[in-house]
C-alpha cells in the first residue's frame, strides 16, 4: 500500500509507505493551536515516510519529545514526530486520498474543545 500526500501550495510532497495504523486523533491543546482543531493523524514509521518535495518544510520542537513538521510556505501542518523514537505521525487531511481511513482512537480527549463532538471511534 503507498499513501501519498501534500501540503496546500505542494512544497511539500511525501509518500507512506508500510502499514500506518488507523487514524488517531489528538485532543490536546498544542494540536488545537497548531492544526486550528483536533488533529487527525495515521501513524507511521519514521523511516516509511519518504519525501519527494520538501522544499517547504520546517520543523518547529512543540515539546521535548515531539516536533511538527509544517510547510513554510502555505502554512499546511503536516506531522508530528517523535525525536528519539520511531514514529512519525501524518495529518490526515494532507492525504491525497481519505476515503480508506478511520477514527480508531480519540487521545487526549479531556482537553477536547467544547464546541464539537467527540469523532466515533471505528
Ligand atoms: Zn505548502
Ligand atoms: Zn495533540
Amino acid at each position: 500500500m503507498e499513501i501519498t500526500g501534500k501540503c496546500a501550495c505542494g512544497q511539500v510532497a511525501f509518500s507512506v509507505t508500510g502499514t500506518p495504523s488507523g487514524v488517531v486523533s489528538c485532543h490536546c491543546k498544542t494540536c488545537q493551536r497548531l492544526h486550528g482543531n483536533y488533529n487527525p493523524m495515521i501513524v507511521a514509521e519514521k523511516t516509511d515516510v519518504v519525501f519527494t518535495k520538501e522544499d517547504g518544510l520546517t520543523w518547529y520542537e512543540s515539546s521535548a519529545d515531539a516536533r511538527r513538521g509544517f510547510c513554510s510556505h502555505c502554512g499546511s501542518a503536516l506531522f508530528k514526530q517523535q525525536i528519539t523514537g520511531p514514529k512519525m505521525l501524518v495529518a490526515v487531511g494532507s492525504l491525497d486520498d481519505t476515503s480508506m481511513w478511520k477514527n480508531i482512537k480519540n487521545v487526549f480527549a479531556e482537553e477536547a474543545g467544547g464546541y464539537y463532538l467527540m469523532p466515533p471511534q471505528a
